[in-house]
Order: C-alpha cells, then structure tokens, then sequence
C-alpha cells in the first residue's frame, strides 16, 4: 500500500501542474488581450494629440492667406492714391488703408500667437511619442514573455500527460477512482499531506491516534472532515 500512496502523491503532483497550466490557458489570452488593448489606447491618445497639432496648423494656413489677402489689398489702396482727384477722396483712401493695415497686424499678432500654440504642443509631443515609444516596446516585451510561457506550458503539458499516463497505470484502479472521485469533487485535490495533525486540504485536526497511523503511509486513511485521502510526507518545511 505504501507504493500505491507513493504513486497517488506524484499522480496528485502531476494532476496540480496540469490543473495550474489549464487555468494559465485561459488566462493568458485574456492577459495579451489586455496588453493589444493598452497599447491601442496609448496610440490612439497619441493621434489625437497629433490631430489638435494637424487643426492648429490648418488655422494657421488659413491666417496666412487672410494676411496676403490684406496685404494685397494694402498695395492696390496704395496704387490708388495717385488717382484721387479731391481731398476727401485721399482722406477714405488714407482710412481705409489705415484699417486694413490694422487688420493684418492683428493678423499678424495671431498668427505668431498660433505658431507660438503649434511649437509647444510640438514639444510636448515629440515628449509623449518618446514615452509612448518606451512603453509599447515594454508592453511587446511583455507579450513575447507571455507567448513564451505559453508554448513553455505546452511542452511541460506534454510531458506531465506522458509521465500521468505510466503513473495512473500502476495505481490499482479501485483506488484511481475514489482518487479521482474525491478530486472530482474536492477542488482538483484527492491526497493531501499532513502536518502537525492536521489535514492540508481542510487544516481540520485529525485525532492524534489517526495521526499515527497516517505517518506510516500503510493504509488508506482519509481526512474525518473532508474524506480526502491522508498522505504523510514529513514535518519539513516542503509542501
Ligand atoms: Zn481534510
């Protein structure tokens, strides 16, 4: 029997590494999900920046084309002084020049202001898109370390079902199945280690006597409280 407890313990070892790679198995997945979604955040907060710089310039663009409209006009009230006649004729062509002129150097005053706008979200910016760069090189990092685990965990997956499968065959199979029944409905845990008298799957006491007769790992004894099957593997400090 201490062969066959023996056995039941490594197929328990076995049966906790695959459980833990089945539930990393759904939820690897989710974490590279997680990670495409962050840096498709990152990227988008970056464009949207880039689009307030691509709007300033547009107004900019069309500030200049005011200025040279002005400027032009400018230049044919000037070409028009030499064809007045009277005084008062000369006095509108002189206010008329004079507002203009003092439209296009508000024209001016803004564009420098809009310019001024532009440099320093360009600044900023060239900030982030240094940042953002940083970061979804760390988030691809991430990724590839996550790919790896996963094809890590599919070899050991292959490993561990090739060792259950000479394992499983030597336990007698009266015994596999109240095994795998008790896994069935205790959390994927059927044989549990005992320390200091009490249980591992339940931290339930067991009566000392019990205790006993567990350490010498000779029969099938199970837990009181959670009917799991008791196993002794030493006080260490090991699971
Ligand atoms: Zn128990």
């Amino acid at each position: 029997m201490k062969d066959q407890l023996e056995l039941l313990w490594e197929l328990q070892k076995i049966d906790l590494g695959l459980k833990h790679i089945k539930e990393e198995r759904e939820r690897y997945p989710r974490e590279i999900k997680k990670l495409d979604e962050r840096m498709s955040i990152e990227k988008e907060k970056l464009q949207i920046e880039r689009g307030k710089v691509d709007l300033l310039e547009k107004e900019r663009r069309e500030k200049e084309r005011q200025l040279t409209s002005s400027q032009e006009k400018i230049k044919k009230a000037e070409g028009r002084m030499f064809e007045v006649k009277t005084n008062k004729e000369y006095q509108a062509l002189l206010t008329e020049i004079e507002t203009i002129k003092g439209a296009s150097s508000q024209e001016e005053e803004e564009i420098l202001q809009v310019l001024e706008e532009i440099d320093e979200l360009n600044k900023d910016l060239s900030k982030r898109e240094k940042e953002v760069a940083i970061l979804l090189e760390k988030i691809e990092a991430e990724k590839k370390m996550t790919q790896e685990r996963m094809s890590q965990d599919e070899i050991f997956w292959k490993e561990q079902m090739e060792r259950r499968e000479v394992v499983s065959k030597q336990v007698e199979s009266k015994l596999y199945k109240l095994y795998d029944t008790l896994k069935e409905k205790r959390q994927g845990v059927g044989v549990v280690n005992v320390k200091q008298e009490t249980c591992q799957g339940c931290f339930v006491h067991i009566p000392p006597q019990m205790f006993i007769e567990v350490q010498k790992n000779n029969e099938i004894i199970r837990c009181p409280n959670c009917n799991r099957i008791l196993y002794f593997k030493g006080e260490g400090k090991a699971k």
